[in-house]
């Protein structure tokens, strides 16, 4: 390196103060750093003023520093611009590639939305075909409403046109018998003795049937002529009847039955045997029979209406077999809350029938 005039040392000092670098130390770098120590000569705070030469260099060094300063500012604007050209281009770039998705989902959503238009049509052809049909029905629906309510009228009006039935003896007595109970019984000895005592029975009508047999059950039993003097009867007035309509033997021995129906039980190992049915004569006459029976025997009747499901299951668990002894005063709602696998049904009438029958069932173990 050139020794340097004494003025352009200072100058470069005066330099470094304000801040800037000659050019040819920044083309340099690193070496001309080294070159030089920075430190600024112990002459520089006596400095003298500077001479012409010096003021014309420093003038050309402002306007180089001034020119540069343009540049720099030139630059960064341009690179402001390129950044924004950078970023304006990135954006258009991004837009294409969400342009090209858009684009994809678009085709995609029509593809879906033709879809769904053939769905819909069809949903809208099946909605006509069912709305027609539905019309019809219902159309259909309106015939047939108006033709029962037509029909209830005519029931109705029947109805009303029906006399109530009337009892027999108010029958009577409007007919001018005087007592209708004692003409009563002349009249049918007097037609059982013509042979058409059935003709008389064939008009009359009972309404409703269950009455009836419940009266008859409560109030007569019917015995054959070997069977009258049995007891268990209690107030019941005995009526006599064919030893196959007998109440107690059904034209077989009652005694005999009792004994088949214990060696049954016996021998199928049953101790505990439930009767559901039954009228109150026939219950009598089981109660009577129960000690040659060597069962502990228990009966429900069968009206009886305040047997409920839970009281039956309870009525079938404290049983090893279940007789519903049909035939009998037995009740619809009383004999369907009895079932399961030990509940049997014995459609037999007279209580040596039922035995017998009963013993038939159970099976020896
Ligand atoms: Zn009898």
């Amino acid at each position: 390196m050139a020794r340097k005039p004494e003025s352009d040392v200072d100058f470069a000092h005066y330099m470094a103060r304000q801040g800037v670098t000659p050019l040819a130390e920044r083309a340099g770098g690193a070496r001309a750093k080294t070159g030089r120590p920075e430190a600024p000569p112990e002459s520089s705070p006596e400095a003298p003023p500077p001479n012409a030469t010096q003021t014309a260099l420093l003038v050309g060094a402002r306007d180089e520093i001034r020119r540069l300063e343009a540049e720099l500012a030139a630059t960064k604007l341009r690179a402001e611009a390129a950044e924004t050209r950078a970023f304006a281009a990135e954006a258009r770039l991004n837009r294409g590639e969400a342009l090209r998705a858009s684009r994809q989902a678009a085709e995609e959503a029509h593809a879906a939305a033709s879809r769904a238009a053939a769905d819909l049509a069809l949903a809208r052809q099946e909605t006509t075909t069912a709305t027609r049909r539905a019309d019809r029905a219902e159309a259909r629906l309106a015939e047939t409403t108006a033709e029962l309510t037509a029909a209830q009228t005519l029931l109705e009006e029947a109805a009303a046109a029906r006399p109530e039935p009337e009892a027999l003896d108010e029958l009577l007595t409007r007919a001018g018998l005087h007592d209708p109970a004692i003409d009563f019984a002349a009249l049918v000895e007097t037609l059982a003795e013509h042979g058409r005592l059935g003709d008389l029975l064939r008009r009359l009508r009972v309404v409703p049937t269950s009455e009836l047999a419940h009266y008859l059950d409560d109030r007569v039993a019917w015995l054959c002529g070997g069977c009258t003097s049995t007891r268990g009867h209690g107030t019941r007035t005995i009526v006599p009847v064919a030893p196959v309509e007998c109440d107690v033997c059904g034209g077989s021995s009652v005694q005999a039955a009792a004994a088949r129906f214990a060696e049954a039980c016996r021998g199928a190992r049953i101790g505990r045997v439930l009767v559901v049915g039954g009228s109150p004569a026939y219950h009598d006459m089981l109660q009577k029979l129960e000690p040659t029976l060597g069962v502990r025997l228990r009966v429900i009747r069968g009206d009886a209406h305040s047997r409920d499901k839970a009281r039956a299951q309870q009525d079938v668990a404290g049983a090893d077999v279940v007789f519903i002894w049909a035939s009998t005063v037995l009740d619809h709602r009383v004999s369907e809350l009895y079932t399961g696998p030990k509940v049997q049904t014995l459609p037999v009438r007279g209580l040596a029938r039922m035995l017998t029958e009963a013993a038939g069932r159970l099976r020896p173990r």
